[in-house]
């Protein structure tokens, strides 16, 4: 089965993906809710994106959980940190997203949640792979079979997101937004958050179509032409952008120039440790130094992980962070939900251009500019890579591959989990250097490599 950035068999950092009726089955969607009605006997809620192949996964699930005993909650169609904002606050015992976020529109996924609201870690999922092949399912008698009930969650969650953002500030501002909803799950929620924001809201892609007409449900700056062009024709204050399941979200300023996804997490971080006087900010080795630099410019401390959100925010429970995230837009804020929140960034952007009363072009200037390369090459010993990277380099931080952090710039050298390949970033503040810090990372790989 083709998997998108696992270290597990059938469970990788995302739960389980693969191309929906080929790689990722009805069966297994049966199989998978017997798992986690297993797992979390209980009521766990179900929700899905608006892909074409959800509804039949979704149906699988359904029946699955209950036909081990556990009752399910259908929410129906909900970005992801919706179903996880409900988990966290009923008392569902669990959670399934079945979504394959922000991958081409052939894929599907389905993914666990924890009693908490939080995405299963890697030890759960282990734990949820061996109940699935072994097939160690809770068995129910005919009188034992669970029930289905139907709710909603995206009320409340926009409930839930208003309740932590300064909505009369944001209000009185009255700003223009622009919303891509790229066909998906935040069709259900976002146009209507900022409406009730106080903000005009002009929505595009906002009809769910799991064919994905108009962009691919990752909203990086290729897939967001448009938007860019909303925005200036409209002249908009900000431009939103959400992946496949609204977990992310990516902005456009009012000049119709596309973000960096670095600058706005380095932004949101410095945001919140200036508003709690310090604190810890948690985000992946991968990050951009501009995230280092706007956090201890705030008087903050980064506190790097390996690559994925469970781990990101596994580290925020840990050390009680104020703010966390990765560098492709996956913002998370602890005192609504540990976990990646589209809508809830929309929103605290919204609050930082109200509070500070400048265009969100002028906030973003004053993050420390970066230039960053990548480059991928082969590598079949990932072993004998990491093992020569130690012997060179002693004192790099090894959390995921080698980061190698120099004054003015880093190279992060990171074999991939899934293909025999070998990343190498490098990153400064000017584009000779970092070219020449590339160069260093790729003549270490094949020195050692050989
Ligand atoms: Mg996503």
């Amino acid at each position: 089965m083709t998997r998108i950035g696992g270290a597990g068999e059938l469970f990788g950092t995302n739960g389980v993906r693969g191309i929906a009726n080929e790689e990722l089955t009805a069966d297994m969607a049966l199989n998978l809710g017997r798992v986690i009605g297993t797992m979390r006997k209980g009521r766990i809620a179900v929700a899905t994106d608006a892909r074409i192949s959800s509804q039949m996964l979704k149906c699988a699930v359904l029946a699955g959980i209950t036909s081990v005993g556990s009752d399910a909650v259908d929410l129906g169609v909900a970005p992801t940190p919706a179903l996880q904002y409900y988990v966290k606050e009923t008392n569902a015992t669990g959670g399934v997203i079945v979504t394959a976020s922000h991958n081409p529109r052939e894929y599907n996924g389905i993914k666990f949640v924890h009693s908490d609201g939080t995405e299963f870690t890697r030890e759960m999922d282990e734990e949820s792979e061996r109940i699935y092949k072994s097939k160690e399912f809770r068995t129910a008698r005919w009188n034992e079979v669970g029930q289905i009930f139907s709710s909603e969650c995206n009320r409340f969650y926009i409930d839930g997101v208003k309740e932590r953002v300064d909505v009369d500030l944001i209000v009185s501002r009255k700003f223009r937004v622009v919303v891509d909803c790229g066909n998906g799950a935040a069709c259900f929620t976002s146009p209507q958050l900022l409406k009730e924001l106080g903000c005009e809201v002009i929505s595009i892609n906002a009809h769910p179509d799991g064919s994905f007409p108009q962009r691919n449900p990752e909203p990086e700056e290729k897939n967001v032409g448009f938007l860019k062009e909303v925005v200036k024709q409209v002249s908009a204050d900000l431009g939103i952008a959400h992946d496949g399941d609204a977990d992310r979200a990516t902005f456009v300023d009012e000049k119709g120039n596309f973000i960096s996804e670095d600058v706005m997490l380095a932004l949101m971080a410095k945001y919140y440790v200036t508003m709690k006087g310090g604190g810890k900010v948690v985000t992946p080795v991968s990050s951009s130094k501009c995230v280092e630099d706007a956090v201890n410019g705030a008087g903050g401390e980064i506190v790097y992980t390996a690559v994925g959100s469970p781990v990101v925010v596994k580290v925020m429970k840990e050390v009680n962070a104020v703010f966390g995230g990765e560098g492709n837009g996956g913002l998370i804020f602890p005192e609504f939900q540990l976990t990646r929140d589209g809508a809830m960034s929309a929103a605290k952007v919204l609050e930082l251009m109200a509070s500070e009363q400048k265009p969100i072009s002028e906030l973003v200037k004053d993050i420390p500019k970066y230039y960053t390369l990548k480059e991928k090459l082969p590598c079949r010993d990932k072993l004998k890579l990491l093992t020569g990277l130690k012997e060179e380099f002693p004192k790099a931080n090894f959390t995921d591959g080698a980061r190698l952090d120099y004054d003015d710039g880093w190279i992060l050298i990171r074999p991939s989990g899934t293909e025999p390949i070998v990343r190498v970033f490098a990153e400064a503040k000017s584009p000779d250097k970092a070219k020449e810090l590339l160069e260093k990372g790729i003549q270490s790989v094949k020195k050692i490599l050989g």
